[in-house]
């Protein structure tokens, strides 16, 4: 790795994890922080979980865990160039999804419908939660108990109200502050892998087409210039390198901006970094245009018919699931029993956003058949 910028988050540095540990052993702070997530459960059950489509619609869509080693690597190419932390940004970005309940953001508005008088349930506060509570495994803490850095990095967003019950990485919302660089970097990445990921899922998937995507321009500059040099490429082809190419564009453009950015603020270190505007950021006229795309996936994709029929069906599963469970706490496993006077709808919401979408439907299948009680 190049010299770190002054201006990078270094493990030397870290305001440290919750529970003091000895220093790793050959890896940084940050390299151990990735190694635990790559590690838990919650990491490996994304490959189950979805953004937009159900897991088992296709075994060549995206899921969660494709889509975080996506935004990992555009994460790190990136860090790398503005000499950011990598291991800190890879940390980040492999981590920001663990807390997605089953199906992608059906999924998420159903619980959070159910979770409505005991305080809501946000994807992003979840992943906080998942590495600082429920993952349980090591011996001497629950969590996975990761540096402030990387933790505050998952915590993206959240509502003032939450922030103050947060301690050390709310604080920044209430007091107005802007998270590392590297966290910053993590954020967008996961913009760029999403937009374009899904275009490249709706096109394979049918409920998008070539013809719709002309109507987006930095689809169409793309691919009239790819059929410019390649006359006569294969359809499949011609997508792949045009998506390629879009998002080599938004790397190319957010790296040159975020340089410039970088360069006008002078920010000599992680406190001038977190005084200052978001310095990572894309140029005026590539927001526009990521815009554009957003706005055509949200109505063509997002909102296609068979997509609402998908994610209609999966938020009626949701929902019956956190009422069954919630009116009778003992139908779930013992290690989700509640004591008396404990948080069931809490609990209930753990376990429920724990849940793949296989198991989601399976648990609804246990429940409710009655053809096999
Ligand atoms: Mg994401």
């Amino acid at each position: 790795m190049s010299e770190l910028a002054g201006y990078a988050v270094r493990a030397e540095n870290t305001r440290g994890r919750a529970k003091r540990e000895p220093a790793p052993a050959g890896r940084s702070e940050f390299q151990r922080d990735r190694d635990r997530i790559i590690h838990s459960t919650a990491f490996r059950r994304l490959e189950y979980k979805t953004q937009v489509f159900v897991n088992h619609e296709g075994d060549l869509f995206r899921t969660r865990l494709t889509h975080s080693l996506e935004v990992a690597q555009i994460a790190r190419s990136v860090a790398r160039n503005l000499r950011l932390n990598e291991d800190l940004v890879e940390a980040i970005s492999l981590a920001h999804d663990v807390g997605h309940t089953p199906f992608g953001h059906a999924g998420q508005d159903a619980l959070h419908a159910c979770m409505k008088p005991h305080g809501g349930f946000e994807h992003n506060l979840q992943s906080l939660r998942v590495v600082d509570l429920l993952e349980q495994r090591y011996a001497a803490f629950d969590g996975l108990n990761l540096c402030f850095e990387t933790r505050e990095g998952i915590l993206k967003h959240c509502s003032i109200k939450n922030a103050r019950l947060l301690g050390d990485v709310g604080a920044r919302f209430v007091r107005r502050r802007r998270p590392s660089l590297e966290a910053q970097l993590a954020n967008l990445a996961d913009e760029i892998a999403y937009n374009n990921h899904d275009v490249d899922d709706g096109l394979r998937s049918g409920l998008l087409t070539v013809d719709q995507l002309l109507g987006v321009a930095i689809f169409r500059e793309h691919m009239e210039l790819v059929l410019h040099e390649h006359p006569h490429i294969d359809r499949r082809r011609l997508v792949h390198e045009t998506v390629r190419r879009m998002i080599s564009t938004l790397v190319v453009d957010l790296t040159r901006q975020s340089v410039g950015n970088i360069r006008k603020r002078a920010p000599r270190t992680i406190e001038d970094v977190r005084a200052a505007p978001p310095m990572i950021s894309f140029s005026t006229s590539m927001q526009t245009q990521q815009q554009e795309l957003k706005r055509f996936l949200r109505v063509n994709l997002y909102q296609h018919h068979k997509v609402a029929r998908m994610t209609n069906k999966a938020r009626r599963i949701v929902a019956e699931l956190f009422n069954a469970f919630f009116d009778e706490p003992r139908l779930m496993p013992p290690q989700y029993h509640v004591a008396t006077g404990g948080d069931v709808a809490r609990t209930v919401a753990d376990y429920i956003a724990g849940m793949t979408d296989r198991y989601a439907m399976r648990e609804y299948r246990r429940l409710f058949a009655v053809d096999d009680i």
